[in-house]
Parts: C-alpha cells; sequence; structure tokens
C-alpha cells in the first residue's frame, strides 16, 4: 500500500470516528457548546487558527495565507429533537435529541477538508474561512454569522447537505434555487363563543377557520402563475375544548413556500384579503402573524458550474437535480456572497428528519478531499491574473 493510500485510510477513520462522536452527543440549535468546544479542540490540534468572533457557539476557522483571494466553505453543526430509532452501537446517547440531518457528517466532511488544506497550506493561493455555522433548523443561524463579520472579505461560498435520496458517489446541485423561501404563519379567528345547539347567538369561528382554510389553497391555485410553484400547508388547528359548545377563537398555524421571491413578498397580502374577507362576511375578526424565515437558496450559475465540474474531476457522478421545497439557511450566505449549495450523496437511507435516519460513512473521506479541492481551486480561479 502507497503511504498516499496509508494516509488517506487513516483519516477515513479518523473522520468517521469524528462523526459517531457528535453523533452520539447532539446538541439542538444555539446550544452547540460541547460541539463547538469539540471542534476546537480538533482544530487546535491540527495547528488550525480559530478566528476571534462573537460567536456563542459554532466557529469560524481559518487556513491559508496572504491577503489575495478569500473562499468560504460551510457545514451546519446542530441535531433535532428527535428520538433517534436507529439501535446504532454509536447512537445518540442524549434522550429526545439526534442528528437527523446529518449536520454531524457535514462538520466531520468539513473538517476533513481543513485537515487536508492545513497539510498544503503554503502551496494555497490565498485563504480558506472554514465555517462550522450554529442553529441551521431555526433558520437564523446564518444570519448570526453574517452579523459576526467572520465572512468579510470572502468572495465565494461553497456549502453542502449531504442527500439520502442520492446513492453515494453521487453529487447534485442546479444553477438558481435550489431550495425554496420559508415562512411560516399564524392566524387567529375571533367570534363569539355559543351552545352549540343555538349557533344563531354567537359567531361561529369553526365554520369561518374551515372557510379560510379552504380559501387560503386559492393562493396557489388563483392568484400565483402555475408556473411559479407555491406550497400553502396549513398544519395546526386548535379551537374548542368539547363537543357542544361553539368556541370564541380558533387558531391556524402553518407554512409557505415558493422559490420567486416577488412572489413570496406579496403572498402575506393576499393571505390577509382571503383571510380578513372571509371574518368579515361572517362577523367574525382574523388576523395574520407573518414570521419571515430564510429566502430561496439561489446557486449562482458560474459557481453551480464550477462545482460541477469540480465533482466529476474528483470521481463523482454528476447530476442536475430539481429544486426542493425543503428550507436551507445558506440562502442568506448566497444573497450577499457568490457561490453555491450542493447535495452529496449518502443513500439510499430515511429521509432526512426521520427517527431512523442513517448516512454512509464512506462518502466522508472523498466527500472532505472534494471540498478540499474545490476551495483550492475556487482560489486559483479568483487569483488575479499577473
Ligand atoms: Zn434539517
Ligand atoms: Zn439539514
Amino acid at each position: 500500500m502507497s503511504l498516499q493510500h496509508e494516509t488517506e485510510d487513516a483519516l477515513a477513520s479518523r473522520l468517521v470516528e469524528v462523526r459517531r462522536s457528535l453523533h452520539r452527543e447532539p446538541e439542538l440549535s444555539n446550544e452547540e457548546f460541547r460541539t463547538t468546544e469539540k471542534l476546537r479542540g480538533w482544530l487546535n490540534e491540527a495547528g488550525i487558527r480559530v478566528l476571534d468572533l462573537p460567536l456563542k457557539t459554532g466557529l469560524i476557522a481559518e487556513v491559508g495565507q496572504g491577503n489575495g483571494s478569500i473562499v468560504a466553505i460551510r457545514c451546519d453543526i446542530d441535531a433535532l429533537p428527535i428520538e433517534e430509532q436507529t439501535g446504532l452501537p454509536y447512537a445518540s446517547a442524549i434522550p429526545g435529541k439526534m442528528h437527523a440531518c446529518g449536520h454531524d457528517f457535514h462538520s466531520a466532511v468539513i473538517l476533513g477538508a481543513a485537515l487536508l488544506l492545513k497539510k498544503r497550506e503554503h502551496e494555497l493561493p490565498g485563504k480558506v474561512r472554514i465555517l462550522f455555522q450554529p442553529a441551521e433548523e431555526t433558520g437564523h443561524g446564518a444570519e448570526e454569522v453574517l452579523a459576526s463579520g467572520g465572512l468579510d472579505g470572502v468572495q465565494a461560498i461553497f456549502g453542502l447537505h449531504n442527500s439520502p435520496e442520492l446513492p453515494t458517489g453521487t453529487f447534485g446541485t442546479r444553477t438558481g434555487a435550489l431550495t425554496a423561501g420559508v415562512d411560516r404563519f399564524e392566524i387567529t379567528v375571533k367570534g363569539v363563543g355559543a351552545h352549540a345547539a343555538y349557533p344563531e347567538n354567537g359567531v361561529d369561528t369553526i365554520v369561518t377557520a374551515a372557510q379560510i382554510i379552504t380559501m387560503l389553497q386559492t393562493v396557489v391555485s388563483r392568484l400565483n402563475s402555475t408556473q411559479e410553484p407555491v406550497v400553502l400547508s396549513v398544519t395546526r388547528i386548535n379551537g374548542g375544548f368539547t363537543w357542544n359548545v361553539l368556541p370564541e377563537k380558533v387558531e391556524l398555524e402553518g407554512t409557505v413556500r415558493t422559490y420567486n421571491e416577488a412572489i413570496r413578498r406579496s403572498i402575506p397580502a393576499q393571505m390577509t384579503r382571503i383571510i380578513e374577507g372571509i371574518a368579515a362576511a361572517a362577523g367574525a375578526e382574523a388576523k395574520l402573524h407573518w414570521y419571515p424565515g430564510p429566502p430561496a437558496t439561489v446557486n449562482h450559475g458560474e459557481w453551480a458550474d464550477f462545482t460541477k465540474a469540480a465533482a466529476a474531476r474528483a470521481g463523482y457522478e454528476v447530476h442536475d437535480i430539481p429544486p426542493q421545497m425543503g428550507g436551507e439557511d445558506f440562502a442568506y450566505y448566497l444573497q450577499q456572497i457568490p457561490g453555491a449549495f450542493v447535495n452529496i450523496g449518502t443513500g439510499p437511507n430515511h429521509a432526512l428528519h426521520h427517527p431512523q435516519f442513517d448516512v454512509d460513512e464512506t462518502a466522508l473521506l472523498p466527500a472532505a478531499k472534494y471540498f478540499a479541492a474545490l476551495a483550492e481551486q475556487a482560489l486559483a480561479k479568483l487569483k488575479p491574473q499577473a
């Protein structure tokens, strides 16, 4: 076996260890203290500098030299409030918490890339910021990172998500929107409670809410172009407490997903018209509360093509994948910094957020090598020509 292979085998087992260590101790968004300390320890051990930034959890390291170009590679580090049911020997040791989105895999990949880049530090034509982002699952971690100033000066940024639908050895991305804008809403419907036998004495919030729910689907089917996908899902209904009383209040909650930012911005007004119009017709009062989440993740064409070419060179089977209605707060970076978000095959496996979700660990080393190569190639591309 060549020396190259021996070191690669060592790195492969190291990354499996790292991933399993994180997997065993999952931490929820904004509580990734132990995870951050572990990552800091592994980076320190390798002599990789960690930037001094006002981040409560998560961190940014830096490899490279000079005052030239800067690129960033990003992973997320948080877990989910899910009870793990994989039965794996390294399953979560923390009840009710699980790395069910594979952010442990992402962290091990990006740490591996950092270790590989460190070995080539003196050859790098610039600097690579290595971002371990907190709180992706809340949709707000990326905003904290941007506010910390840790990405100032970055000229291109790349991030990954594992894909249980793509087999190991495959790679997917696309130009344009890859994930949707993700907004949450709540609706309160207020009427007048009454005896169920005498509805004429009240204002029925159940019937009103039912009409609102049905009519809201016309936001998708009648108010926006069929050429621009929109999903509107009402996911919670709370109202009433027994069989013979009409409640005075009903609460609804749900989410809207779309790729088009102009449509996204027009939807709250469309919903408000429906909600308030139906409530007025019923003699009730209803109000929409809007909680914006991350916008669509829109890959820059030039860099999406660049990630695909690098993936092909690295031996991946490269796919153009369709956009997904899920969300990803990497979107905020791409609003300010050119770059692309990519999917790395780790499947077939259970879907993201499933209690039996797992990843194929043989995908770790190739992905680490890919991200190290991608960062270096991006620096070379950005380097001003002499
Ligand atoms: Zn997730
Ligand atoms: Zn995720």
